[in-house]
């Protein structure tokens, strides 16, 4: 963040691992972190789980103004994390971030 190098892409995808350790550790950040893609201060992480009581999930992490986020992937639910049995998730069709 605030750092500018030759060559790198508009969206860096350490900015979104960053943005998303973050919101991972408390989810009320979602609301007070800056989206990486467009500032809006909008981003949503919810766990997919195919039972109430799973410890893992598939965490989706995306910007609910721009749409972009990281691809899906395996992670334990975090204390505060919202979670969603497989079926009943609302999660947008949003495009990747991806590192190129
Ligand atoms: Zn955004």
């Amino acid at each position: 963040m605030g750092e500018h190098r030759k060559g790198a892409a508009v969206t860096d995808l350490d900015d979104w691992y960053r943005a998303y350790r973050t919101v991972y550790e408390d989810a009320s950040r979602g609301r007070t972190v800056a989206c990486p893609h467009c500032g809006a201060r909008s981003l949503r992480l919810l766990f997919v789980v195919r039972n109430q009581d799973d410890e893992d999930g598939t965490a989706a992490f995306w910007c609910d103004a721009c749409l972009h986020g990281l691809m899906p992937t395996r992670a334990p639910v975090p204390p505060t994390g919202e979670r969603y049995v497989k079926g009943t998730e609302s999660v947008p069709d949003y495009s990747l971030i991806t590192g190129d």
